[in-house]
């Protein structure tokens, strides 16, 4: 209780003393806001909407809450207590990008888990423990430059490989937001993509993540014993699958041979791996012929295809966190507002801020989210208080791993970080 008073205090000096940094997203009165305070119990105050800048920051620095969201559609009066009286007008489209809900491959280093049915510890993201096979797990997933930049490509690769390229969407319409923890979000503001249906957003999403896709439906088919493909000037999958394709066949051959036989991935045997060697340079010729889509290659019938393109087809489409973009009443974290959990301030982003933007290590300051550091280089004393807990590393120096018990002095933003987490309490 002690360390939720003290965090909030801390929230509302922010609020107080970084006003600037709280910006007014375009159809500010139309929008509903939503904030998770500081109880042991996880409660959203929706319905509410500001009359202007003024008073959204003098609730903030009453409030200081620990979360703060906002709506991506507009209302005629977003304040009313349910959904039907709210008048729904439009909505942005909103693509959500979060570590939480793909591998990779530092979470099996720094995301920890117990099972609350045996006990067993582990690192990773099973869905279940392995030991007992019941689904009781708790997890303690962390953050590291790794993830999080994995996060930040899933983003890039939607902006140039499929928002603008398919769906003709202007870079100034988009908005990107680094969430304050694991991901971030891209906001598209466009006046026709406004009035999307949820239906019709789902669609796209199918589109971008390459879920359901039909390679019949692009071309590929079998006849008189022959396997035909796509054309490269089919713009849209068939192009960037071709152009996926002929990237891994210009690799040096041992290359190919490794990438192909990986068993997390193409998983394919060395038969098939050497009968595409050997075809190589033909193949790459009828790939970049625009006459010519005779796909051909020993021991490559439908079904070795379908196991191939699916693998390429996974590792160019868009991890997205499908239901923030088709529930189009959902809230997302406001810009400039702070995230619960780290004390990290969700920072707004132009596309071309994206690619130097680092989270945990950013020289820009009005970017920078971890906005606790201190000039001072004040340091702070805390106890951790569970089992274990990953290093964390922020501003190129490194703070632990730690065991329970353990009191540590780490610098201000760092134990601000470790109580959001709950790992930590005060001493
Ligand atoms: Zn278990
Ligand atoms: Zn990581």
């Amino acid at each position: 209780m002690r360390d939720i008073k003290y965090l909030k205090r801390l929230f509302i000096g922010y609020y107080k003393e970084k006003k600037e940094n709280i910006t007014i997203i375009n159809s500010f009165t139309q929008r509903e806001f939503g904030v998770i305070p500081w109880t042991k119990e996880t409660i959203m105050m929706r319905h509410m909407s500001f009359i202007n800048k003024e008073s959204l920051i003098n609730f903030l620095i009453n409030n200081g809450p620990k979360h703060v969201y906002s709506s991506g559609a507009l209302y005629d009066l977003p304040e009313s207590q349910n959904m039907a009286g709210k008048g729904y007008q439009k909505c942005d489209l909103i693509i959500d990008v979060d570590v939480d809900h793909f591998y990779t491959p530092c979470k099996d280093k720094h995301d920890l888990w117990i099972c609350k049915n045996c006990g067993k510890l582990g690192r990773g993201m099973p869905k279940k423990c392995p030991a007992c096979k019941k689904l009781k797990l708790k997890t303690l997933p962390w953050i590291c430059e790794n993830c999080l930049d994995s996060a930040k490509k899933e983003i890039i690769k939607l902006i140039y490989d499929f928002l603008i390229p398919d769906f003709d969407i202007d870079l100034s319409q988009m908005k990107i937001a680094f969430s304050g923890h694991r991901g971030y979000h891209l906001k598209v503001e466009n006046e026709k993509i406004r009035t999307l249906t949820s239906d019709e957003r789902r669609e796209i999403i199918d589109y971008i993540t390459g879920e359901n896709i039909s390679f019949e439906v692009l071309g590929l088919q079998e006849r008189t014993q022959s396997i035909f493909g796509f054309f490269k000037q089919t713009i849209g999958w068939p192009q960037k699958i071709i152009r996926r394709i002929e990237e891994i066949l210009r690799k040096p051959n041992l290359e190919i041979e490794n990438l192909l036989s990986d068993k997390r991935n193409f998983n394919l045997n060395k038969n098939l791996i050497k009968s595409l060697l050997n075809y190589k340079e033909d193949f790459l010729n009828i790939l970049n012929n625009e006459q010519k889509n005779n796909w051909t290659i020993e021991g490559f019938g439908l079904n070795t295809w379908h196991k191939f393109l699916n693998t390429i087809v996974s590792e160019i489409g868009i991890e997205v966190d499908t239901p923030v973009t088709i529930d189009i009443h959902r809230l997302i974290r406001y810009p400039g507002s702070l995230h619960g959990k780290t004390g990290f301030k969700v920072q707004e982003l132009y596309p071309d801020q994206l690619e130097d933007f680092n989270p945990l290590d950013e020289p820009n300051k009005k970017l920078d989210p971890i906005v606790f550091e201190s000039e001072k280089k004040i340091t702070q004393k805390i106890k951790i208080i569970e089992p274990n807990v990953p290093a964390t590393k922020m501003k190129g120096e490194t703070h632990g791993p730690y065991v329970q018990g353990e009191i540590i002095e780490v610098p201000h933003h760092i134990a601000v970080f470790l109580l959001c987490k709950g790992v930590a309490k005060t001493v």
